[in-house]
Protein backbone atom coordinates (compact mmCIF):
# COMPACT_ATOMS: atom_id res chain seq x y z
CA UNK A 1 0.00 0.00 0.00
CA UNK A 2 1.62 3.34 -0.67
CA UNK A 3 2.15 6.06 1.77
CA UNK A 4 -1.10 8.05 2.25
CA UNK A 5 -0.46 11.47 1.36
CA UNK A 6 -1.83 14.78 3.34
CA UNK A 7 -2.20 18.05 2.60
CA UNK A 8 -2.53 21.36 4.44
CA UNK A 9 -4.91 23.84 4.22
CA UNK A 10 -3.41 26.87 6.88
CA UNK A 11 -6.64 29.21 7.57
CA UNK A 12 -5.05 33.01 7.34
CA UNK A 13 -8.16 35.18 5.73
CA UNK A 14 -9.09 36.54 9.60
CA UNK A 15 -8.84 40.38 9.65
CA UNK A 16 -7.57 39.52 13.46
CA UNK A 17 -9.65 42.64 15.02
CA UNK A 18 -8.95 41.08 18.14
CA UNK A 19 -5.42 41.65 17.92
CA UNK A 20 -5.63 45.16 17.04
CA UNK A 21 -5.48 46.61 13.55
CA UNK A 22 -1.64 47.83 13.71
CA UNK A 23 -0.31 49.52 10.77
CA UNK A 24 1.32 45.95 9.68
CA UNK A 25 -1.36 44.42 9.06
CA UNK A 26 -3.38 41.56 10.30
CA UNK A 27 -1.87 39.57 13.30
CA UNK A 28 -0.64 36.83 11.30
CA UNK A 29 1.27 39.35 9.52
CA UNK A 30 3.25 40.72 12.61
CA UNK A 31 6.30 39.25 13.46
CA UNK A 32 7.09 37.80 17.07
CA UNK A 33 10.67 37.05 17.49
CA UNK A 34 11.56 38.22 14.09
CA UNK A 35 9.68 36.28 12.28
CA UNK A 36 6.23 36.89 10.55
CA UNK A 37 3.33 34.54 12.71
CA UNK A 38 2.41 32.73 9.09
CA UNK A 39 5.92 32.37 8.30
CA UNK A 40 6.59 30.42 11.00
CA UNK A 41 3.24 28.74 10.63
CA UNK A 42 3.38 28.06 6.93
CA UNK A 43 6.93 26.75 7.35
CA UNK A 44 6.17 24.13 9.83
CA UNK A 45 3.80 22.37 7.51
CA UNK A 46 5.97 23.31 4.21
CA UNK A 47 8.84 21.60 5.66
CA UNK A 48 7.30 18.18 7.45
CA UNK A 49 8.17 15.44 5.83
CA UNK A 50 4.64 13.48 5.80
CA UNK A 51 2.97 16.91 4.56
CA UNK A 52 2.70 17.52 1.20
CA UNK A 53 0.99 20.28 -0.88
CA UNK A 54 0.05 23.27 1.41
CA UNK A 55 -2.76 25.31 0.88
CA UNK A 56 -2.78 29.05 2.51
CA UNK A 57 -6.47 30.77 2.19
CA UNK A 58 -5.72 34.58 2.71
CA UNK A 59 -7.72 37.64 2.38
CA UNK A 60 -7.75 38.95 -1.35
CA UNK A 61 -6.23 42.34 0.03
CA UNK A 62 -3.42 40.35 1.50
CA UNK A 63 -0.93 39.23 -1.39
CA UNK A 64 1.57 41.76 -0.97
CA UNK A 65 1.75 41.38 2.61
CA UNK A 66 1.99 37.71 2.60
CA UNK A 67 4.74 37.61 -0.23
CA UNK A 68 6.55 40.24 1.81
CA UNK A 69 6.18 37.63 4.93
CA UNK A 70 7.24 34.69 3.42
CA UNK A 71 9.61 35.84 0.65
CA UNK A 72 10.60 32.52 -1.26
CA UNK A 73 8.05 30.08 0.56
CA UNK A 74 5.24 31.91 -1.44
CA UNK A 75 6.88 29.24 -4.22
CA UNK A 76 6.22 26.01 -2.05
CA UNK A 77 2.72 27.28 -1.69
CA UNK A 78 -0.76 27.31 -3.49
CA UNK A 79 -2.55 30.54 -2.28
CA UNK A 80 -5.95 31.01 -2.52
CA UNK A 81 -8.66 33.92 -1.56
CA UNK A 82 -10.93 33.02 1.44
CA UNK A 83 -14.37 34.00 1.97
CA UNK A 84 -16.05 36.00 5.13
CA UNK A 85 -15.98 33.28 7.61
CA UNK A 86 -13.82 30.68 8.78
CA UNK A 87 -15.92 27.75 7.82
CA UNK A 88 -16.03 29.70 4.28
CA UNK A 89 -12.74 30.05 3.59
CA UNK A 90 -11.70 26.36 4.61
CA UNK A 91 -14.43 25.41 2.39
CA UNK A 92 -11.92 27.50 -0.56
CA UNK A 93 -9.07 25.74 0.52
CA UNK A 94 -10.70 22.34 0.13
CA UNK A 95 -12.09 23.21 -3.08
CA UNK A 96 -8.38 24.41 -4.12
CA UNK A 97 -7.50 20.44 -3.13
CA UNK A 98 -10.27 18.89 -4.84
CA UNK A 99 -9.11 18.58 -8.30
CA UNK A 100 -6.00 16.93 -7.18
CA UNK A 101 -7.35 14.97 -3.72
CA UNK A 102 -5.28 13.85 -1.06
CA UNK A 103 -6.29 10.95 1.10
CA UNK A 104 -6.03 13.44 4.33
CA UNK A 105 -6.19 16.75 4.97
CA UNK A 106 -5.02 18.95 8.18
CA UNK A 107 -6.62 22.06 8.63
CA UNK A 108 -4.90 24.82 10.81
CA UNK A 109 -5.07 28.19 11.61
CA UNK A 110 -2.45 30.78 10.94
CA UNK A 111 -2.00 32.62 14.48
CA UNK A 112 -0.77 28.94 15.70
CA UNK A 113 2.54 29.50 15.06
CA UNK A 114 4.38 27.24 17.57
CA UNK A 115 3.10 23.93 16.14
CA UNK A 116 5.67 21.40 16.65
CA UNK A 117 6.88 18.35 14.67
CA UNK A 118 5.89 16.40 17.40
CA UNK A 119 2.23 16.97 16.97
CA UNK A 120 2.01 17.08 13.33
CA UNK A 121 3.36 13.80 13.50
CA UNK A 122 1.28 12.47 16.52
CA UNK A 123 -2.22 13.67 14.61
CA UNK A 124 -0.64 12.54 11.19
CA UNK A 125 0.11 8.70 13.16
CA UNK A 126 -3.58 8.69 14.47
CA UNK A 127 -5.35 9.70 10.95
CA UNK A 128 -7.48 6.29 10.14
CA UNK A 129 -9.61 6.63 7.01
CA UNK A 130 -13.30 6.58 8.34
CA UNK A 131 -12.11 9.13 11.37
CA UNK A 132 -10.68 12.65 12.13
CA UNK A 133 -8.16 13.43 14.28
CA UNK A 134 -8.47 16.50 17.25
CA UNK A 135 -5.41 17.37 19.28
CA UNK A 136 -7.09 18.69 22.41
CA UNK A 137 -5.77 20.04 26.45
CA UNK A 138 -7.90 18.58 28.95
CA UNK A 139 -9.38 21.63 30.47
CA UNK A 140 -7.69 22.20 33.87
CA UNK A 141 -9.35 25.47 35.24
CA UNK A 142 -12.69 25.29 36.88
CA UNK A 143 -15.06 26.61 33.98
CA UNK A 144 -18.35 28.53 35.25
CA UNK A 145 -21.17 29.81 33.12
CA UNK A 146 -22.26 33.22 33.58
CA UNK A 147 -25.80 34.09 33.73
CA UNK A 148 -25.22 36.76 31.86
CA UNK A 149 -25.13 39.74 33.77
CA UNK A 150 -21.97 39.52 35.30
CA UNK A 151 -22.70 36.60 37.94
CA UNK A 152 -22.14 33.41 37.96
CA UNK A 153 -24.72 31.05 37.27
CA UNK A 154 -23.15 27.65 37.98
CA UNK A 155 -20.06 25.59 38.14
CA UNK A 156 -19.38 22.94 34.68
CA UNK A 157 -18.10 19.87 35.83
CA UNK A 158 -15.38 19.72 33.81
CA UNK A 159 -15.02 15.41 33.17
CA UNK A 160 -13.92 14.76 29.89
CA UNK A 161 -14.07 18.50 29.36
CA UNK A 162 -10.99 19.30 26.58
CA UNK A 163 -10.20 22.78 24.75
CA UNK A 164 -9.89 21.92 20.78
CA UNK A 165 -6.93 22.92 18.91
CA UNK A 166 -5.45 22.90 15.15
CA UNK A 167 -4.50 21.07 12.93
CA UNK A 168 -7.14 19.10 13.12
CA UNK A 169 -7.30 16.20 10.54
CA UNK A 170 -9.75 14.42 8.23
CA UNK A 171 -9.90 12.41 5.43
CA UNK A 172 -10.06 14.72 2.71
CA UNK A 173 -13.28 13.20 0.94
CA UNK A 174 -14.91 13.52 4.11
CA UNK A 175 -14.69 16.60 5.59
CA UNK A 176 -14.88 18.40 2.08
CA UNK A 177 -18.33 16.80 1.33
CA UNK A 178 -19.60 17.78 4.98
CA UNK A 179 -18.44 21.49 4.44
CA UNK A 180 -20.36 21.43 0.87
CA UNK A 181 -23.12 19.81 2.62
CA UNK A 182 -22.79 22.64 5.53
CA UNK A 183 -23.05 25.17 2.18
CA UNK A 184 -25.64 24.45 0.93
CA UNK A 185 -28.02 23.88 4.14
CA UNK A 186 -26.88 27.50 4.83
CA UNK A 187 -25.19 26.62 7.79
CA UNK A 188 -22.38 28.80 8.85
CA UNK A 189 -21.80 28.83 12.38
CA UNK A 190 -19.61 25.93 13.10
CA UNK A 191 -16.50 27.46 15.05
CA UNK A 192 -13.95 24.83 14.10
CA UNK A 193 -14.00 21.77 11.74
CA UNK A 194 -14.38 19.03 13.79
CA UNK A 195 -17.55 20.31 14.63
CA UNK A 196 -18.48 20.30 11.25
CA UNK A 197 -17.37 16.70 11.19
CA UNK A 198 -19.22 15.52 14.33
CA UNK A 199 -22.40 17.11 12.72
CA UNK A 200 -21.54 14.92 9.97
CA UNK A 201 -21.65 12.07 11.59
CA UNK A 202 -17.55 11.79 11.18
CA UNK A 203 -16.22 10.36 14.23
CA UNK A 204 -13.31 12.35 15.32
CA UNK A 205 -10.64 10.92 17.62
CA UNK A 206 -8.81 12.90 20.46
CA UNK A 207 -4.57 13.20 20.53
CA UNK A 208 -2.91 15.19 23.19
CA UNK A 209 -2.29 18.95 21.74
CA UNK A 210 0.40 20.97 22.71
CA UNK A 211 0.50 23.90 25.46
CA UNK A 212 3.00 25.48 23.87
CA UNK A 213 0.34 25.40 20.41
CA UNK A 214 -1.08 29.08 21.49
CA UNK A 215 -3.60 30.87 19.41
CA UNK A 216 -2.37 34.22 19.40
CA UNK A 217 -5.63 36.36 19.44
CA UNK A 218 -5.36 39.17 21.49
CA UNK A 219 -2.21 41.72 21.24
CA UNK A 220 -0.91 40.88 24.51
CA UNK A 221 -0.58 37.17 23.11
CA UNK A 222 1.44 38.39 20.50
CA UNK A 223 3.76 40.74 22.85
CA UNK A 224 4.25 37.89 25.44
CA UNK A 225 5.37 35.28 22.06
CA UNK A 226 7.94 37.96 20.91
CA UNK A 227 9.29 38.13 24.26
CA UNK A 228 9.58 34.59 24.52
CA UNK A 229 11.19 34.26 21.62
CA UNK A 230 13.24 37.59 21.47
CA UNK A 231 16.87 36.81 22.97
CA UNK A 232 17.50 39.15 25.95
CA UNK A 233 19.52 42.05 25.03
CA UNK A 234 23.04 42.10 26.54
CA UNK A 235 23.49 43.98 28.97
CA UNK A 236 27.43 46.15 29.41
CA UNK A 237 27.61 46.88 32.73
CA UNK A 238 29.87 49.85 33.74
CA UNK A 239 32.89 48.61 34.64
CA UNK A 240 35.89 51.06 35.00
CA UNK A 241 39.34 50.59 35.55
CA UNK A 242 42.01 52.90 36.69
CA UNK A 243 45.83 52.76 37.05
CA UNK A 244 48.48 54.89 39.07
CA UNK A 245 52.27 55.52 39.11
CA UNK A 246 54.36 56.82 41.47
CA UNK A 247 58.00 57.46 42.72
CA UNK A 248 59.72 58.53 46.12
CA UNK A 249 62.92 58.94 46.55
CA UNK A 250 65.12 58.18 49.56
CA UNK A 251 66.24 60.37 52.14
CA UNK A 252 67.91 60.33 55.42
CA UNK A 253 65.30 58.58 58.10
CA UNK A 254 64.65 55.07 59.69
CA UNK A 255 61.55 54.46 58.54
CA UNK A 256 59.39 54.70 55.33
CA UNK A 257 55.58 54.59 55.39
CA UNK A 258 54.43 51.71 52.30
CA UNK A 259 50.70 51.28 51.95
CA UNK A 260 49.76 52.39 55.10
CA UNK A 261 52.48 50.87 57.43
CA UNK A 262 55.55 51.96 58.83
CA UNK A 263 58.41 49.76 58.22
CA UNK A 264 61.88 50.37 60.19
CA UNK A 265 64.52 51.14 57.15
CA UNK A 266 67.34 52.93 57.33
CA UNK A 267 66.18 55.53 54.62
CA UNK A 268 62.72 57.04 54.87
CA UNK A 269 61.03 58.46 51.09
CA UNK A 270 60.93 62.15 50.78
CA UNK A 271 58.49 64.12 50.05
CA UNK A 272 55.33 66.43 50.96
CA UNK A 273 53.18 64.14 53.14
CA UNK A 274 54.12 61.12 54.61
CA UNK A 275 55.57 59.68 50.55
CA UNK A 276 53.25 56.49 50.89
CA UNK A 277 54.42 55.66 47.31
CA UNK A 278 51.86 52.60 47.10
CA UNK A 279 48.74 54.56 48.63
CA UNK A 280 49.43 57.46 45.88
CA UNK A 281 49.28 55.11 43.02
CA UNK A 282 46.53 53.74 44.09
CA UNK A 283 44.47 56.60 44.96
CA UNK A 284 45.57 57.80 41.36
CA UNK A 285 43.78 54.78 40.03
CA UNK A 286 40.94 55.41 42.03
CA UNK A 287 40.64 58.85 40.82
CA UNK A 288 40.54 57.61 37.40
CA UNK A 289 37.80 55.30 37.52
CA UNK A 290 35.42 58.47 37.87
CA UNK A 291 37.23 60.61 35.80
CA UNK A 292 38.07 63.07 39.14
CA UNK A 293 41.60 64.09 37.93
CA UNK A 294 44.92 63.17 40.20
CA UNK A 295 45.86 63.08 43.47
CA UNK A 296 47.69 66.68 42.67
CA UNK A 297 44.56 68.26 41.85
CA UNK A 298 43.00 67.49 45.05
CA UNK A 299 45.78 67.56 47.45
CA UNK A 300 48.31 69.78 46.09
CA UNK A 301 51.57 69.82 47.47
CA UNK A 302 51.35 73.76 47.41
CA UNK A 303 48.69 73.52 50.43
CA UNK A 304 50.12 73.36 53.95
CA UNK A 305 48.18 71.12 55.03
CA UNK A 306 49.10 68.12 53.54
CA UNK A 307 52.51 68.26 54.67
CA UNK A 308 54.04 65.75 56.47
CA UNK A 309 50.11 64.18 56.01
CA UNK A 310 49.05 60.57 56.63
CA UNK A 311 48.17 59.48 53.11
CA UNK A 312 45.50 57.05 54.12
CA UNK A 313 43.54 60.30 54.62
CA UNK A 314 44.04 60.83 50.64
CA UNK A 315 42.37 57.61 49.86
CA UNK A 316 39.83 57.47 51.98
CA UNK A 317 38.72 60.98 50.72
CA UNK A 318 39.39 59.39 47.13
CA UNK A 319 37.14 56.26 47.89
CA UNK A 320 34.29 58.69 49.49
CA UNK A 321 34.30 60.50 45.87
CA UNK A 322 34.20 57.13 44.11
CA UNK A 323 31.24 56.10 46.23
CA UNK A 324 29.61 59.53 45.87
CA UNK A 325 29.82 58.83 42.00
CA UNK A 326 27.73 56.02 42.59
CA UNK A 327 30.61 53.56 42.28
CA UNK A 328 31.52 50.53 44.23
CA UNK A 329 35.26 49.16 44.67
CA UNK A 330 35.51 45.80 43.18
CA UNK A 331 39.50 45.20 43.32
CA UNK A 332 42.26 47.82 44.11
CA UNK A 333 46.17 45.76 43.26
CA UNK A 334 49.48 47.73 43.61
CA UNK A 335 52.82 46.48 43.08
CA UNK A 336 55.57 47.94 44.88
CA UNK A 337 59.13 48.50 42.86
CA UNK A 338 62.16 48.17 45.05
CA UNK A 339 65.20 46.36 45.83
CA UNK A 340 64.45 47.30 50.24
CA UNK A 341 62.85 46.87 52.45
CA UNK A 342 61.53 43.45 52.26
CA UNK A 343 57.90 43.94 51.55
CA UNK A 344 56.87 39.98 52.29
CA UNK A 345 56.07 40.08 55.82
CA UNK A 346 54.81 43.47 56.33
CA UNK A 347 51.73 42.28 53.59
CA UNK A 348 49.03 40.97 55.63
CA UNK A 349 49.16 44.27 57.49
CA UNK A 350 49.15 46.45 54.24
CA UNK A 351 46.91 44.60 53.08
CA UNK A 352 44.00 44.85 56.16
CA UNK A 353 45.60 48.76 56.31
CA UNK A 354 44.25 49.55 52.01
CA UNK A 355 40.73 47.16 53.30
CA UNK A 356 40.05 49.16 55.87
CA UNK A 357 40.44 52.44 54.23
CA UNK A 358 38.53 51.76 51.10
CA UNK A 359 35.88 49.39 53.40
CA UNK A 360 36.18 46.50 50.92
CA UNK A 361 37.43 43.37 52.07
CA UNK A 362 40.78 41.97 52.18
CA UNK A 363 40.00 39.46 49.25
CA UNK A 364 39.29 42.27 47.09
CA UNK A 365 42.98 43.65 47.64
CA UNK A 366 46.35 42.44 45.78
CA UNK A 367 50.08 43.43 47.36
CA UNK A 368 53.08 42.53 45.37
CA UNK A 369 56.08 43.77 45.67
CA UNK A 370 59.26 43.24 43.15
CA UNK A 371 62.77 44.23 43.12
CA UNK A 372 63.90 45.96 39.79
CA UNK A 373 67.21 43.36 39.34
CA UNK A 374 69.32 46.50 40.68
CA UNK A 375 69.22 48.24 37.28
CA UNK A 376 68.23 52.13 37.23
CA UNK A 377 67.35 54.27 39.98
CA UNK A 378 65.59 51.47 42.19
CA UNK A 379 68.10 49.42 41.31
CA UNK A 380 70.63 51.74 42.93
CA UNK A 381 68.37 52.11 45.88
CA UNK A 382 67.54 55.60 45.06
CA UNK A 383 63.44 55.21 45.51
CA UNK A 384 60.62 52.90 45.18
CA UNK A 385 58.04 52.87 42.55
CA UNK A 386 54.42 51.59 42.77
CA UNK A 387 52.39 51.24 40.28
CA UNK A 388 48.41 50.25 40.99
CA UNK A 389 45.45 49.44 39.41
CA UNK A 390 41.49 49.98 40.82
CA UNK A 391 38.12 48.32 39.49
CA UNK A 392 35.02 49.78 40.25
CA UNK A 393 31.56 49.07 39.23
CA UNK A 394 28.70 52.09 38.67
CA UNK A 395 25.40 51.65 38.03
CA UNK A 396 23.61 51.33 34.59
CA UNK A 397 25.26 49.87 31.76
CA UNK A 398 28.11 51.97 29.29
CA UNK A 399 26.29 53.67 26.76
CA UNK A 400 25.96 52.91 22.83
MG1 LIG B 1 53.55 60.71 45.47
Amino acid sequence: MSTPTIAAIILAAGRGERAGSPADGPKQYRSVGKVPVIARTIGAFARHPKIGRVVVVIHRDDCALLRKAIGAMIDEIVVVSGGPTRQASTLEGLRALSERPPDFVMIHDAARPFVSDELLDRIADALEDDCGVLPALRVSDTIKREDGCGFVRETVSRDNLHASQTPQAFPFAAIRDAHEKARRQGLQDFTDDAAIAEWAGISVRLVAGAPENVKLTWPADIEMADLKLTPRTAVFPDVRTGTGYDVHAFADGDHVRLCGVSIPHEKRLSGHSDADVGLHALTDALLATCGAGDIGTHFPPSDGRWKGADSGLFLRHTANLVRQAGGRISSADVTLVCEAPKIGPHRAQMIAAMAEMLEISPGRISLKATTSEKIGFIGRKEGIAAIASATVVFPGEVPQ
